[in-house]
């Protein structure tokens, strides 16, 4: 009998959440370069128990798939560099951005928000060891951006996410990870509402779970190898 790629994933999850104690993370399923079809067989094998998360690099390429795959009420998490020119059109497709990493960004975001939807759910992306990327705030400027975003009305902030440098094995992984946790702990003792600690990817998610994940981001290990 064939297992499915969604069940070994869920099944990794599940594992590491029991080896760490905690409840399983949620799985946001990453669709960069994944056509709306693949998106759509994913989707409808997740089921609807929770709310189906989708994970989009580029706007450009979600303003294609997001009208396309309405009806299933997937939920759109914007998790690439988001350009300060397509923060308008991020704020309108999407329900969540994880990628907000500069104040810029704050009240183009809120500007943009259609007041018919409910506010934009964001995450604050931190470049928590890999100096050579430009993309993530620096930790010490969390406490000062996620104060913007809390007081802007059509904005909820919802945590953080990072990108940590790849390592070789779960040891020279976890102290990245646990970096993280100790910041979101922080941030969450200043703004209560924050819940979300994004990190984790196909090839690293058990040492994330291990260090507190609340959501992992898997792309690969669910589609296979990006073409
Ligand atoms: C592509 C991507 C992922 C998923 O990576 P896989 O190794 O394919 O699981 C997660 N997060 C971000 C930000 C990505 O760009």
């Amino acid at each position: 009998m064939s297992v499915s790629p969604l069940h070994l994933v869920q099944q990794r999850i599940a594992d590491a959440a029991t080896a760490a104690g905690t409840a399983a993370p949620r799985l946001l399923a990453v669709a960069k370069t994944r056509d709306a079809d693949a998106v759509a067989a994913l989707a409808e094998a997740m089921g609807a128990r929770t709310p189906r998360a989708v994970g989009e690099n580029y706007v450009q390429e979600a303003a294609g798939k997001i009208p396309a795959l309405e009806a299933l009420e997937i939920e759109w998490h914007l998790i690439g560099h988001l350009q300060s020119n397509k923060a308008a059109q991020a704020a309108m497709l999407f329900d969540w951005v994880q990628t907000v990493d500069r104040a810029k960004l704050v009240p183009l975001l809120a500007a943009a928000r259609p007041p018919h939807l409910p506010p934009l759910q964001l995450l604050l992306q931190v470049n928590i060891d890999d100096e050579s990327s430009k993309h993530g705030c620096r930790p010490d400027a969390v406490p000062a951006l996620a104060d913007l975003v809390a007081a802007q009305p059509r904005l909820a902030l919802r945590g953080l996410m990072a990108i940590p440098a790849p390592q070789a094995d779960d040891a020279a992984r976890r102290p990245a990870f646990a970096a993280m946790r100790a910041l979101f702990e922080a941030l969450r003792s200043r703004h209560p509402g924050v819940d979300t600690l994004s990190m984790g990817m196909s090839d690293d998610l058990e040492a994330a779970i291990a260090e507190g994940a609340t959501m992992v981001r898997v792309g690969t290990a669910l589609f296979g190898p990006r073409g």
